[in-house]
């Protein structure tokens, strides 16, 4: 059966009516009925599991300004499977077992961009993966490289979605910061990513093929990504299958082999996601997004916390430390005169105090975002006191070293300028 997926690029705003204007399609008879002209905005599916009959779902809208749409098969990326699904997928397809390995050999350790490039592999079994997989699904628009070494990268997914990804020199190896989402629901007040609703969730290849494309870029110089964070836009306990199949992948020695150890996540405080990701026992790092140590402040900057107020997130955060025994790194962004004094340095100090052995807090200066001119970043002497306020009461911490700032390296920067650019974001 042909597998198609129907895609719609759309110019403008949208306001999102609602649900009596949907339209379901489950076939192509059904999508040739539809008048031509009118406007439909897609409702986002994360992934289409190739060979199923797959349900478009259009959404209706008067409010945008232009619209392309359109039909196209619909494959899988190469990148989203683990090698016991490739395996499996093979053997339903009539292959070899080993075939898997040898396909994995060649996506992940020669890092090819083509299945025709696979030497040693039938004609059928390229054929058969060209018809249901695809083995680039994003496409780089614009790299831009730092003084400092970082590289940030805006790439262009299928749909025509910008998300970005970034590498960072450090002193440890080479670090890359991954998307999760198309924009973030969560909306924090200080943020670039939350200026737009999300507009979808990433698929676990898009996620890896971030990797892909970074490693690729390091491959010039004989360097290897050694270093991971989850830490650009979106929140990737709103995605949590996709994440950690993504984990999964990266963390295979006979892919990335990136160490758990060497893997970083960090949550704005998704309470149930914490309880679910200490359960799973990956031996991969959590960061908290905490920003505030009191629920007036918090929820005032992060409304987030409206929801999971602090006295829901640490037990979940004491559930974590009890379970894995593994630090948890605290993130406070420094913003000047809402949540930098040594008041809250000594509350923060006192929040902390029982579970100091296993806290490390992240001293974050504010990068500023121009649509959130209510935030000033922190002096450098703010930053100085709050920092030995803590120190003074027995936390460590550390003050974040900034990479990129030359090149809109702050968290959904870079993709919101260019979403102004081509006017897709309303100016605030
Ligand atoms: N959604 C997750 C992960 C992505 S954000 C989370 O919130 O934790 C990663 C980190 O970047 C978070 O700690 C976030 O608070 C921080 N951040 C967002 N905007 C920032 C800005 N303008 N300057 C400095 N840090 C920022
Ligand atoms: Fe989303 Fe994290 Fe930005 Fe908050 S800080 S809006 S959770 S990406």
């Amino acid at each position: 059966m042909e597998i198609f997926d129907e895609f719609c690029y759309f110019h403008g705003n949208s306001n999102i009516s609602n649900d009596e204007k949907y339209v379901t399609i489950t076939n192509i008879q059904e999508w040739n009925q539809l008048n031509p002209s009118t406007i439909y905005v897609r409702q986002m599916y994360p992934s289409f599991p190739t060979g199923k009959l797959n349900i478009f779902r259009l959404q209706l809208s008067n409010d945008i300004n232009w619209v392309e749409r359109g039909l196209r098969m619909n494959k899988q990326s190469i990148y989203g499977l683990t090698i016991e699904e490739l395996t499996e997928w093979m053997l339903e397809h009539g292959q070899k077992k080993f075939r898997a390995q040898q396909v994995w050999d060649w996506v992940y350790q020669k890092r090819i961009t083509s299945f025709h490039e696979m030497k040693n592999i039938n004609k059928e079994c390229i054929e058969l993966l060209e018809a249901n997989f695809e083995i680039s699904t994003l496409n780089v628009q614009i790299k831009q490289v730092s003084q400092d070494g970082t590289v940030k990268f805006l790439l262009q997914l299928k749909d025509g979605n910008l998300i970005e990804t970034v590498l960072m020199r450090q002193h440890y190896g080479l670090s890359v910061c991954v998307t999760t989402q198309v924009g973030c629901n969560i909306g924090c007040s200080f943020c670039a990513s939350g200026l737009l609703r999300k507009n979808r969730d990433l698929t676990s290849g898009e996620i890896v093929e971030q990797i892909m494309h970074v490693q690729r870029f390091l491959d010039e110089t004989g360097e290897r990504v050694s270093h991971v964070v989850v830490m650009g836009i979106g929140e990737p306990f709103d995605n949590f299958n996709n994440l950690v199949r993504f984990l999964k992948i990266i963390n295979h020695p006979k892919a990335f082999a990136i160490g758990a150890r060497h893997i970083t996540v960090s949550t704005s405080g998704i309470v149930p996601k914490i309880y679910e990701f200490a359960d799973l026992d990956l031996q991969v790092n959590l960061a908290i997004s905490l920003h505030a140590p009191n629920n007036e402040l918090r929820s005032q900057i992060m409304k987030i916390n409206r929801a999971y107020p602090l006295e829901k997130l640490f037990p979940a955060i004491n559930y974590y430390l009890e379970k894995t025994n593994r630090r948890i790194t605290f993130e406070y962004i420094l913003l000047d005169d809402v949540n930098d004094h040594v008041e809250e340095a000594k509350q923060l100090a006192e929040l902390l105090k029982d579970i100091r052995h296993l806290a490390y807090v992240n001293l974050i200066p504010y990068n500023p975002v121009n649509e959130h001119i209510q935030y000033k970043r922190s002096s450098k002497e703010s930053i100085l006191r709050f920092y030995d306020t803590l120190k003074k009461n027995g936390i460590n911490c550390v003050v974040r070293q900034e990479h990129g700032t030359d090149i809109d390296a702050a968290c959904g920067q870079l993709r919101s300028k260019q979403l102004k650019k081509t006017r897709r974001l309303p100016s605030l």
